[in-house]
């Protein structure tokens, strides 16, 4: 998707503050962070939103690949609590159309 900036990040083609790498996943800081630590866990497949998720090409492993990837990532940052949080459309508060899950926490 070549306007998608969650991309672009993947080409590495605009920076970011990769944390972790895998073949099917990144997590990078967030650029604008809501709470003391503000992860970004986003696959390199791009899917718009969690409403395009299609379960026929394992999409539903995919995401549950993101939340382990979280749990993982939290507990490598001895992060004691979080919130993960997932964002759909335009009205509830998605901005970028390439599905990511936050990864937020105050400690
Ligand atoms: P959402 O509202 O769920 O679509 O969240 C998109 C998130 O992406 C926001 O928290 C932004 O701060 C973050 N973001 C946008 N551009 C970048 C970027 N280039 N690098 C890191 N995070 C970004
Ligand atoms: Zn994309």
């Amino acid at each position: 998707m070549d306007d998608c900036i969650f991309c672009k990040i993947i080409a590495k083609s605009i920076p970011s503050e990769t944390v972790f790498e895998n073949e099917d996943l990144i997590i990078f800081k967030d650029i604008n962070p809501k709470a003391r630590h503000h992860l970004l866990v986003v696959p390199k497949k791009h899917i718009p939103m969690i409403k395009d998720l299609n379960t026929e090409e394992g999409d539903g492993d995919l995401v549950g690949r993101m939340v382990l990837a979280a749990r993982d990532i939290a507990k490598e940052m001895n992060l004691s609590g979080y919130q993960l949080q997932f964002n759909v459309d335009k009205s509830g508060g998605q901005v970028v159309f390439h599905i990511h899950l936050h990864l937020l926490s105050n400690g």
